[in-house]
């Protein structure tokens, strides 16, 4: 039998065919009087999707070099950040902001829960001299989401410290509301909720930032948001655009539009809810016990049957790319991503191969129950 192949990944995710064929287009010249519309729609969309008035810069890199730019753009080596690390990402944060002379704070939380607010203005009180606060939106090693909003509101009060959010996988999947919850700095990138190939990272930038850019003294040369902002005003970016891939995102956020803000966070909210509910059903436990994210589910694999094994058979015997488990969850939790390009029947098929797969480990499972659950929440959904 042929394999069909589904991505259901937290990263890269399936890409639309309408953003598929506009980036078959012949490349076009990134100084040509062609492309510079394309960048201006392109950054109206993007603050648009980050709902804010701020400045949203266009870089060609993963989420990762955002998240750099957010360290070397801001600070100067040796100030102090607070990190608020829950799991494989908020480690990254620890790391980049190590590797560029910043002193670093840690809160660590363990590993499937969201951060307890309170710590943060613990720290903040603690240290006086904290420049700023850096955290996961949602935190896809560990499926857990913190909550931005909340921490937003402590960090706005202290007029020195900026609040850095990295939202690669929880922007489209969560409503997360630039201005208004005063977030600084916001990184994300292409290939998770924007239904593109990887390739583009995205971050914003507000004036109290901007105003820390002139004093930070940290070396760079490719990552350089001042520049960037520059460019972006004449509808260029620094250096040569990725032409092919700001199409798709053109392409994308025409998509976007035309479903809403609205709609697309009921989406992702309803086809979190269906994949927990129908995991739960098989009999299976969820990995957080904090707020889940609506962009990525983790599943604890069941006593006896290795996480990675069902991440493999998913993937040879059904064509599921999901994903395993990193670091100390190697083994113990696989995931499910419902982001981006994703509607009810990804769901289905996840969850319907998951059951095929257990039974196949000798997981006890009474076929179609998980499959049920969902259906039954998304008929709900529908009538609505
Ligand atoms: C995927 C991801 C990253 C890393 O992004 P890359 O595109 O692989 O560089 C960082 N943070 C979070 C929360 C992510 O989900």
């Amino acid at each position: 039998m042929i394999l069909k192949r589904y991505l259901l990944a937290p990263g890269p995710t399936p890409v639309p065919p309408e953003v598929l064929l506009s980036m078959a287009m012949p490349v076009i010249h990134h100084r040509s009087p062609d492309f510079l519309p394309i960048l201006d729609s392109a950054k109206r969309g993007l603050q648009w999707i980050y709902q804010t008035k701020n400045d949203v810069l266009i870089l060609c890199s993963t989420g990762t070099g955002a998240m750099v730019a957010a360290v070397n753009n801001f600070f100067s080596p040796g100030e102090k950040v607070l990190v608020i690390n829950g799991g494989k990402f908020g480690e990254r944060w620890v790391k980049i902001a190590q590797a560029y002379g910043l002193e670093v704070i840690e809160i660590p939380v363990e590993w499937g829960y969201s951060v307890d607010v309170n710590r943060v203005e613990e720290e903040l009180k603690k240290h006086s001299d904290i420049k700023g606060v850096l955290i996961q939106a949602s935190e896809t090693s560990t499926g857990v989401y913190h909550d931005i909003e909340s921490v937003g509101k402590i960090v706005k009060n202290y007029e020195d410290t900026l609040f850095i959010v990295d939202s690669i996988s929880a922007l489209v999947a969560h409503d997360i509301k630039t201005d208004e919850w005063a977030i600084d700095v916001m990184v994300s990138g292409s290939q998770k909720g924007f239904m593109l190939p990887p390739g583009l990272a995205f971050i914003s930038v507000s004036d109290k930032a901007w105003k820390r850019n002139e004093k930070s003294k940290t070396p760079r040369f490719y990552f350089n948001l001042k520049k960037e902002r520059e460019n972006l005003a004449k509808n260029q970016t620094n250096f040569t655009s990725a032409v092919s891939l700001i199409i798709g995102l053109n392409e994308a956020l025409k998509l976007m539009q035309k479903e809403g803000l609205e709609n697309i966070f009921r989406r992702h909210s309803i086809l979190a809810h269906a994949t927990r509910e129908a995991v739960k059903e098989i009999g299976l436990k969820l990995f957080p016990k904090g707020v889940p994210s609506n962009a990525v589910t983790a599943i604890e694999a069941p006593q006896g049957i290795d996480g990675q094994v069902i991440y493999k058979t998913l993937r040879e015997k059904h064509g599921i790319t999901a994903a395993g488990g990193q670091d100390k969850l190697k083994g113990k939790v696989f995931r499910f991503a419902h982001l981006g390009y994703a509607d009810k029947f990804d769901v289905i098929v996840g969850i319907s191969a998951l059951e095929m797969t257990l039974n196949e480990l000798g997981y006890p499972v009474t076929f179609g129950k998980g499959v049920a659950k969902a259906e039954e929440i998304f008929s709900k959904e529908d009538k609505k």
